[in-house]
């Protein structure tokens, strides 16, 4: 199959966060050389979004947040190479508002928007397209009710947020999700009385299940009053309505209860949608000239013969490459995107990391580290390593991912002095 897209065409991204960047970046390095229009509904050029909860949120140096993303691209996004070194159109402040596939065209708006809402009146405009990649990201779940809640998903949100964590603000997080742990972890290094509200039986249970979860994870909630089975009902001005009709008052509520790919605004385009846009291993998805990274991307995945929506950031910073040779070079010689997934989070001083899909609790395979917290590893029943969760042990992480997809000796692997990918 040849090229889909012509060598002098039409370059159109949505969406202007880090597969954005990657995506222009990678375009440029195998030398195209036609026009690249990058549209993003937020006001900033793309930026980094972990250190959001990792570094905004958290008390600095003069206790003032850290640099400003506006009219940054390449401080906070990585390697250094920037869009404007790159030739790239971005167009801050526009937003896709619907696609017609059939002629490559785009309708958009101007007028900036973010997680709490839209700004600025909208003018509208068409953007022609050779290709198109939809790179529109994701955005926090919300709560139901009229009271005020914050979520963690912009610059704005987390300068926002930060000005709330004052010394015993009452803070009620909602999810104990890897969000939902940062945001405790900054909330407590402010002063402020935390209390997570988890629907679930431990933190980040939907993630590494509900044994894993207890072991590896509750513990280091320590600080924080961690109600766990708890069901929210609402949000309202004195703080949260439990299901149950109880009010847990709170001064500051923040929701960390997962992300939605943005993808209405292709709803009725014809593109197919699941979760995420519907891509196959090349990020292509089943309309003509159009794909899909990060985020925004419910990808097919051979390796775990299933779709996976990965939500993380070296998703959003590796696909891309991948889209960009199809793209330029068309399927037949690229690879297929199919990373092991991986994920960190730092929370309560401890750095977590998780390396390819855990499944159920009764494939795991402890390594007991005399010195701090187990590692948990799970085995598929025909005895290949699926995933890996370590708690401070960067070189462990490093293992995994040379080691999952393996069939090790379970024995072995359960010898915390054996290296796991010699297991
Ligand atoms: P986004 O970063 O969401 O960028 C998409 C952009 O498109 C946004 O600017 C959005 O406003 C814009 N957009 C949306 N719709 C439109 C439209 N219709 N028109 C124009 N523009 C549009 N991952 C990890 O692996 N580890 C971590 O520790 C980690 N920490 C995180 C901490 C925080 C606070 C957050 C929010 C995320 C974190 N992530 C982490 C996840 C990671 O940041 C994301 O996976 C990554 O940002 C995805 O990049 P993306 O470019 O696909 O989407």
């Amino acid at each position: 199959m040849p090229a889909l897209l012509p060598a002098d065409g039409r370059l159109l991204v949505v969406g202007a966060g880090l597969a954005a960047l990657r995506l222009c970046q990678e375009v440029r390095r195998l030398g195209f050389v036609g026009e690249v229009v990058v549209l993003g509904r937020e006001p900033h050029r793309p930026y980094d979004r972990p250190p959001l909860s990792k570094h905004v949120l958290l008390p600095g140096p003069g206790d003032a947040p850290g640099p400003s993303p506006a009219g940054s691209v390449s401080d906070l996004a990585a390697d250094g190479t920037g869009l404007d070194d790159l030739g790239v159109d971005v167009r801050t402040g526009t937003r896709a508002l619907a696609l017609d596939p059939l002629a490559r065209r785009v309708t958009t708006t101007t007028g900036t928007t973010g997680t709490t809402g839209t700004t600025g009146t909208g003018t509208t405009g068409e953007e022609r397209y050779d290709a198109l990649v939809v790179a529109s990201g994701a955005e926090p779940v919300l709560l139901r009710g009229d009271g005020p809640q914050h979520a963690v998903r912009t610059w704005e949100d987390a300068v926002a947020l930060r000005a709330r964590l004052v010394p015993g603000a009452r803070v009620v997080v909602v999810g104990a999700g890897w969000i939902g742990a940062e945001v405790a972890t900054a909330a407590l290094a402010h002063g402020a009385d935390v209390t997570c509200l988890e629907a679930g039986p431990a933190p980040a249970w939907a993630a590494v299940g509900e044994a894993v979860a207890r072991r590896v994870l509750t513990p280091l909630w320590r600080d924080v009053r961690l109600r766990t089975g708890t069901r929210v009902d609402r949000v309202v001005d004195e703080g949260v309505l439990l299901a149950d009709g109880a009010l847990v008052p709170a001064d500051v509520v923040v929701v960390g209860v997962g992300v939605r790919p943005t993808v209405g605004w292709l709803r009725g385009s014809g593109v197919p949608l699941g979760a995420g846009v519907l891509v196959d291993e090349h990020l292509r998805s089943g309309a003509d000239g159009v794909l899909a990274v990060g985020d925004a991307a419910e990808r097919w995945s051979p390796r775990w013969r299933r779709r996976l929506r990965a939500e993380h950031w070296e998703e959003a910073s590796t696909g891309p490459a991948v889209a960009a040779r199809v793209l330029l070079d068309g399927p037949e010689g690229t690879p297929a995107h199919d990373p092991v997934p991986y994920v960190w989070s730092d929370q309560h001083g401890a750095r977590v990391q998780l390396v390819g899909l855990p499944a159920d609790d009764a494939g795991v395979v402890w390594r007991e580290h005399v010195d701090g917290s187990p590692t948990a590893t799970w085995l598929s029943r025909d005895g290949r390593l699926l995933a890996v969760l370590t708690v401070d042990r960067p070189r462990e992480a490093a293992q995994a991912r040379r080691a999952v997809g393996r069939a090790p000796d379970r024995a072995t692997l359960a010898d915390p002095a054996t290296p796991l990918h010699r297991a």
